[in-house]
């Protein structure tokens, strides 16, 4: 099951509710990237585990601009944020979502 945590930029108000990393769904694995564009962290989808893929399109781009061109893997050691480099905390209080 793939899950999903909110994580917090320390000085700015960014916030993105990403896997932060390779993530396993039931149908799709995903891993998370830096949309360069949109400035935003988002989970992409990166593999189907389907033998017939639904949406072949969908692969390795942004959900939100629909770009494959400015995707970097994010760093989930360092968590920066898109908007001002600090850096992102997940917070452990925040619900975590299966997102199937
Ligand atoms: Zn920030
Ligand atoms: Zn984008």
């Amino acid at each position: 099951m793939g899950k999903k945590v909110t994580y917090q930029c320390d000085k700015c108000d960014y916030s993105a509710h990403i896997s932060g990393g390779r993530d396993v769904g039931m149908i799709v694995k995903t891993n998370t990237y830096v949309c360069y564009i949109c400035k935003e962290i988002v989970d992409v989808i990166t593999e189907y585990w389907t033998d017939v893929t639904p949406d072949e399109s969908a692969i390795g781009k942004c959900p939100k601009c629909n770009s494959s061109e400015n995707l970097k893997e994010w760093d989930n050691k360092k968590c920066p944020c898109p908007k001002c480099n600090g850096t992102m905390k997940d917070s452990p209080e925040t619900e975590i979502t299966m997102w199937d």
